[in-house]
């Protein structure tokens, strides 16, 4: 059965499938920006984006996805937060950072293959903002800045149907001055002084020193790290305008081909029935509810108990419900662990889902998270536990931990030997190649790190770099530079 999703291009639901002749489907998923701590919101988007994850890795193969996620440290918010608090940008990034790959880590979100961050892509911004300019899709404002010219672009509005609700929404009044035409975007914005602290960079040719606007950042680093054709882009519902219509008008001008084949946008977490936000401060943190004594697995499965593209509003009701489902799996895992002699080894791509075969069917079918986790719970019903022969109770173990990493992603053996230590036979034989596998080149956690080390040479942090690359010598690894890239090699023994 294909993967069929719903595509915010077409409105319909269409099939997955990588357009490359490399069988890589490529998959670009808007990251955090990194200003202060991520909530459950976002966070439902990211889990979400996790489960897909994981589906297309079950159906197309582990090396063939390649999973891309950007880090947005430097915009008007991460800017803000700088003067705010009088220190550098890249202190308040990392800090966030950080929080938020902790608690992506509590939460099971497989590391994206490569995580970009935007300081450190400014030369690929700015040779995609020249290229824009020379092909008369952009232009030099009087303050510096550079604009795109929406009415160059006769595609501008296809993903949004925005010309049917008119071109309001981009207009701002700080920079209408300088404009064409109201509804034209910033692709760099001149520095200012009071605004922007020591947060600047040289310009595109014939712009002002300056910053990258928002929008380019994600083109620049798709284009980079995937090329100029993608297969998937995803986000929260609020990017499609006028974010990823922008990133469409940016892409398709300058590489003068179709950007993205398809585009999924999940709905809001609500509290109260409003959209959670950081603005609003409504929100709830990660380490908020684990104070509260819920697990973090709990609030993944609440976050997946409504279809993704449905908005959900959130209760604390719903995670002590989550807390019981979560002791009946693993009271399931329990009962299998006595039937077998050994773990059976989980295959790494779809082959036999026995009764839990409507877990996948329901995932596949629009991702219907809910839909997935009610087969899961109504399979684990009829299980006839008493009766089991080994050979059953294998296929069982086998179906049921597919399903669970499906929905709840197992992070590493560790957590199964844990678990397993208490039965007392299986200890440390787990073997869960379904989420162990290491990218077939350079590992996740290593092109983070390279990502990381050139992010903070390119911001002239030098001792952040140096410590880094030590980080990276120490795991095996060393990253040759070039003055505008750098090549990872395993370090010669
Ligand atoms: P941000 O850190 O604001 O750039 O947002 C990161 C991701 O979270 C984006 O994909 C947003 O669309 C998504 N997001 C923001 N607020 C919510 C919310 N209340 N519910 C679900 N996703 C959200
Ligand atoms: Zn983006």
């Amino acid at each position: 059965m294909p993967i069929r999703l719903f595509d915010s291009l077409t409105r319909e639901p269409r099939e997955l499938k990588p357009s490359h002749p490399d069988g890589v489907f490529r998959f670009y998923n808007c990251g955090p920006t990194v200003y202060a701590p991520a909530h459950i919101g976002n966070f439902r988007t990211f889990v979400v984006n996790d489960v897909l994850r994981r589906l297309l890795e079950l159906e197309f193969g582990a090396d063939k996805v390649k999973h891309v996620r950007n880090l947005t440290d430097v915009d008007d918010r991460t800017i803000g937060q700088t003067q705010k608090e009088k220190r550098p940008l890249a202190e308040i990034t990392k800090k966030w950072t950080d929080k938020f790959h902790a608690d992506c880590d509590a939460l099971n979100c497989l590391r994206p293959h490569v995580e970009p961050t935007a300081t450190g892509h400014i030369r690929e911004q700015v040779s995609m903002i020249e290229c824009l300019m020379e092909k008369g899709n952009a232009y030099r404002a009087a303050d510096g800045s550079v604009y795109f010219k929406i009415n160059s672009f006769p595609g501008y509005g296809g993903l949004s149907r925005i010309k049917e609700r008119e071109l309001k929404v981009t207009n701002t009044v700080a920079d209408a001055d300088h404009k064409d035409s109201v509804s034209d975007f910033a692709l760099w914005k001149a520095y200012k002084p009071e605004e922007d602290g020591d947060v600047k960079w040289p310009g595109p040719r014939g712009a002002s020193e300056g910053r990258p606007g928002w929008h380019i950042e994600c083109s620049a680093m798709s284009k980079k790290h995937l090329g100029d054709t993608i297969d998937l882009h995803t986000g929260g519902v609020d990017l499609l305008f006028p974010h990823h219509e922008n990133e469409i008008a940016q892409s398709e001008c300058c590489n003068g081909t179709t950007f993205a084949h398809h585009w999924y946008h999940s709905e809001h977490l609500l509290v109260e029935g409003t959209t959670m936000s950081k603005s609003k401060g409504n929100y709830y943190t990660l380490s908020d509810l684990v104070e509260k004594g819920y697990s973090p697995m709990a609030v993944r499965y609440a976050l997946l108990m409504g279809h993704p593209r449905k908005q959900l509003n959130f209760m604390l009701d719903s995670l002590r419900a989550a807390e019981s489902a979560l002791r009946k799996l693993n009271a399931c895992f329990e009962q299998l662990y006595t039937k077998l002699k050994t773990l059976p080894e989980v295959p790494t791509r779809k082959v036999h889902w026995g009764v839990f075969e409507p877990v996948w069917v329901a995932l596949v079918e629009d991702l219907n998270t809910p839909a997935a986790i009610g087969a899961l719970f109504t399979a684990i019903d009829q299980i006839p536990f008493a009766s089991l022969s080994e050979s059953e109770s294998k296929d069982l173990y086998i179906g049921l931990t597919q399903s669970k990493a499906m929905a709840f992603g197992i992070p590493h053996t560790l957590e199964m030997s844990a678990s397993l230590s208490g039965s007392g036979t299986l200890k440390g034989s787990a073997n869960l190649s379904i989420v162990e596998r290491k990218n077939s080149e350079v590992p996740a956690a290593i092109t983070a790190l390279a990502e990381k080390r050139w992010a903070a040479k390119q911001a002239k942090d030098f001792a952040t770099a140096d410590a880094l690359r030590k980080e990276l010598a120490a795991a095996g690894w060393s990253m040759l530079d070039s003055k505008t890239d750098y090549k990872l090699e395993p370090v010669k023994k």
